[in-house]
């Protein structure tokens, strides 16, 4: 994946609030990021969105700023969001963990418990009563709640000035997001709930493969230069019919969990303490900060009781 954006949601459950408040302590640590660290891959752009919720220098827009074609948009909104590189902020936030002290090892594990008898070898440790494990393996390990969501995106050299969200009436979206640092544009995009790794058969026709579809590209790009005609920028050397430099086309999953984020900590005998932080969606960046807090909280409070 080589993006992320920041489309707030409205909250209507107790987790939602829970998820909008994650979202506001991750935009404020965003904000101090981006200011401090401009190689971190985070900046912050206007989002002309055309959905709901308010949010910092948030306003209504007026029709005139509709994109042409697009008068009868039922709500047009604007607010200041984070946008960010993520290839570039993912190797900046390794690098400060790693200056901290972190140790990154790779190894694929069946049960939650064998982490620690992965990772401590490697580091001469035994592990002993003080391991704690932190799930954080996206959809968690054999969760029958969690399920993947599809999406295929389309990373394009042509620039854009700010982030597009576009809710189509037809339930499907479109989304225009400048990737700092030079990084060219991301835009997808498709939202394929249940699509498992295999590939279509005839048993399953619903299913998508891990291929992306040139027609899928095609649409995505073709209706994202109906929001944004700028888009197509004639020092730009294109490579589709659309006008776009595709960079790079790729299909990528969202974990998804039916009932949201598991976020939790659990105790029992014979086995290490285990932090659970898994299912957030399609919300993983947007609520990172959020949830790393609680889950330092989690760790202060098991190493208290230690
Ligand atoms: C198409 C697409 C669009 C997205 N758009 C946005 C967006 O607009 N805004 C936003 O905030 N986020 C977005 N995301 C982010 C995304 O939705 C997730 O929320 C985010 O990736 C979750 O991060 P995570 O670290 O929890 O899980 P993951 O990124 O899934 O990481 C889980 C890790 O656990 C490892 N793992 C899993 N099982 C095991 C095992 N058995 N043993 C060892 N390791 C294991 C995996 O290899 C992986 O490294 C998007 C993602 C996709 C795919």
């Amino acid at each position: 994946m080589g993006w992320s954006a920041f489309p707030p949601l409205p909250a209507k459950t107790a987790a939602d609030k829970l998820e909008q408040q994650m979202m506001r302590e991750t935009y404020t640590e965003f904000e101090d990021i981006a200011a401090k660290y401009p190689e971190s891959g985070i900046a912050f752009v206007p989002d002309p969105e055309n959905g709901y919720v308010g949010w910092p220098d948030f306003r209504v827009l007026p029709q005139e700023e509709y994109p042409k074609g697009h008068e009868n948009i039922r709500l047009g909104v604007s607010y200041r969001c984070w946008v960010l590189n993520s290839p570039v902020y993912l190797l900046w936030l390794k690098s400060r963990a790693e200056g901290l002290g972190v140790h990154f090892v790779k190894g694929q594990v069946s049960r939650l418990e064998d982490a620690a008898a992965i990772l401590l070898p490697s580091r001469g440790l035994d592990g002993g009563s003080s391991t704690i494990v932190i799930n954080a393996t996206g959809r968690g390990l054999d969760d029958p709640a969690s399920f993947p969501s599809r999406g295929q995106f389309v990373h394009v050299a042509n620039e854009c000035r700010e982030t597009i969200s576009h809710h189509w009436a037809d339930g499907s979206s479109t989304v225009i997001i400048p990737r700092p640092l030079g990084g060219g544009t991301i835009i997808g995009g498709t939202k394929e709930p249940n699509d498992w790794y295999f590939l279509s058969t005839q048993s399953q026709p619903a299913f998508r493969s891990a291929e992306v579809s040139a027609t899928v590209t095609d649409v995505v790009l073709k209706r994202a230069v109906e929001l944004e005609p700028g888009l197509i920028q004639h020092d730009v050397a294109a490579t589709s019919t659309s006008g776009f430099k595709i960079l790079q086309e790729y299909v990528a999953r969202r974990p998804m969990r039916n009932g949201g984020l598991r976020l939790e900590s659990e105790t029992g005998p014979g086995k290490p303490p285990i932090i659970h932080c898994y299912g957030a969606g399609a919300s993983g960046f947007k609520i990172s900060w959020g949830v790393a807090t609680r889950v330092h909280k989690f760790v202060a409070d098991l190493e208290a009781k230690q």
